[in-house]
């Protein structure tokens, strides 16, 4: 199976790559970067599925061609379940991760309930219309102070529950991906394209 990748982000890119290539997941996936050039659609759409279907649905129309994307978003309890949507605009529309990340840490100053939750939903378009989605996600807490140099947003900022109290930006490509939200979500999805439908 050929899927044009929805995204640019090569960090993400590479995580996905990891995991579709991986034992565990799809074999014989063929991922193929989206044509240089294409215009990004408005990510309006209601719900993480909305936006990851915007996002395929644009590549599947510039191209003829089967595409995967993935949208993702921060829930925060004591920020009653934001940025969630506006994760990447939390601090603006054109917030660098640093902003995002200095808007998150200012809002939760002095604020004991850190817990938060990233959630990921990956989905394939394919030309004839058909959606195959998958979702998944980690569980965690926010630093009060930024550690690590991997991954990429906000991951020097989040210790999943399941890890041993890293950060994701301290954990290497591999350890994220076998506990983050993306890792989850698209093992899931492998095994939605694996078993024929219905
Ligand atoms: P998107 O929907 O995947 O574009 O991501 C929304 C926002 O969440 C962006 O600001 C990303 O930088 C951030 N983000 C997505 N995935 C991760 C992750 O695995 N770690 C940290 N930040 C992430």
């Amino acid at each position: 199976m050929r899927l044009v990748v929805a995204s640019t982000n090569e960090s993400k890119v590479a995580e996905l790559a990891a995991v579709l290539g991986s034992a565990d997941g799809l074999g014989g996936v063929e991922l193929v970067p989206r044509p240089p050039g294409l215009a990004e659609p408005e990510e309006d759409g209601d719900s993480l599925e909305a936006n990851a279907a915007i996002k395929a649905r644009a590549v599947v129309a510039a191209t003829g061609e089967a595409a995967v994307a993935d949208d993702t978003g921060l829930e925060v309890r004591a920020l009653g379940g934001a940025p969630g949507l506006r994760t990447a605009r939390y601090a603006g529309e054109e917030a660098t991760f640093d902003d995002n990340i200095a808007k998150l840490l200012a809002a939760l100053v002095g604020v004991a309930d850190r817990r938060a939750r990233w959630r990921t939903v990956a989905l394939v378009a394919f030309p004839d219309g058909r959606e195959v989605a998958a979702e998944g996600a980690c569980d965690g807490v926010i630093t009060e102070a930024r550690r690590g140099t991997g991954g990429f947003g906000y991951d020097p900022v989040f210790v999943p529950d399941a890890g041993d109290g890293r950060t994701l930006a301290e954990l290497t490509r591999a350890e994220k991906n076998a506990l983050s939200h993306r890792g989850h979500a698209f093992r899931a999805l492998a095994a939605r394209l694996a078993t024929p439908a219905p």
